[in-house]
């Protein structure tokens, strides 16, 4: 295959991004060292038993995960992503980022595997809203009396029935799967580069470091997000 990816000869494209991608931005990452775990324990703020004990705590520290995300701006890769989607309507982006970095960038077409830090739910009434709010949640509590929950999957949650229904439709049908900026070892995104593989499709990395999914990929680019998509699709321009 050429260096430089001709889109029109694909049906389906799947860009699978995870935290690597929003680093880029400054997003601060969560796990590993000087991660968001390090300061806060994920016992006390990211799971529903926090949740119940100490609802206002939870969704302070959520507040907060919204402020620093909105001190982030895309980055030129996500705009490389939002400027395919543009011409061609047979990609997708599968991401396990809560951040809402690709929709601000202009994209379409996302499935969010782990939720938004922009969406808000009910879980009495069962209603889930968009709050875009800067920073603070328009409201902690719903009409009926009821805390509102983040729309995330927190530790020990089980994932969306329905995204992830979406998710393995598309990804076993695609023929071309990007993955950019995920170690591959959270489940079960890290099985969908192999269902890819299974469906055929040519499977593409771009990450600077090796993972634990390399084995799977066809071609890897050992770069950062916004310089691997630049060369691999060939833009000139630095946006
Ligand atoms: P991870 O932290 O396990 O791995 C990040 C990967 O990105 C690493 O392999 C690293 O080498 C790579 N990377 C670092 N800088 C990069 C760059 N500039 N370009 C390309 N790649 C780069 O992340 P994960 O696999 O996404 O799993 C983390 C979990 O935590 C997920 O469940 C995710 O939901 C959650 N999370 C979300 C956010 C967010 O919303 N921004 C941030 C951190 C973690």
């Amino acid at each position: 295959m050429n260096d430089v990816i001709d889109v029109s000869k694909f049906n389906q494209i799947i860009f699978f991004t995870g935290a690597g991608m929003s680093a880029e931005s400054g997003v601060p990452t969560y796990r590993g060292e000087g991660g968001i775990w390090d300061e806060y324990k994920w016992e006390n703020y990211a799971c529903q038993n926090a949740f119940e004990r100490d609802p206002k705590g939870v969704l302070a520290f959520h507040e907060l995960r919204r402020i620093e995300a909105l001190k982030c701006t895309p980055h030129r890769g996500h705009q490389y992503i939002s400027r395919l989607q543009q011409c061609y309507n047979h990609i997708w982006i599968v991401t396990q980022n809560i951040d809402g970095m690709h929709q601000r960038a202009g994209s379409e077409n996302i499935i969010e595997l782990h939720g938004s830090l922009w969406r808000i739910r009910c879980d009495q009434e069962g209603k889930i809203m968009e709050d875009l709010k800067q920073g603070s949640y328009r409201a902690q509590e719903c009409n009926c009396g009821t805390w509102l929950r983040p729309d995330i999957i927190w530790f020990q949650d089980m994932l969306n029935d329905k995204v992830v229904s979406k998710a393995n439709d598309i990804i076993s049908s695609c023929d071309l799967f990007i993955s950019i900026g995920t170690s591959g070892v959270v489940w079960p995104a890290a099985g969908y580069p192999k269902m890819a593989k299974d469906n055929g499709a040519y499977c593409i990395e771009i990450n600077p470091e090796e993972t634990e999914l390399t084995y799977y990929f066809d071609k890897t680019i050992r770069l950062p997000a916004s310089t691997g998509l630049r060369d691999l699709f060939g833009f000139e321009d630095e946006i």
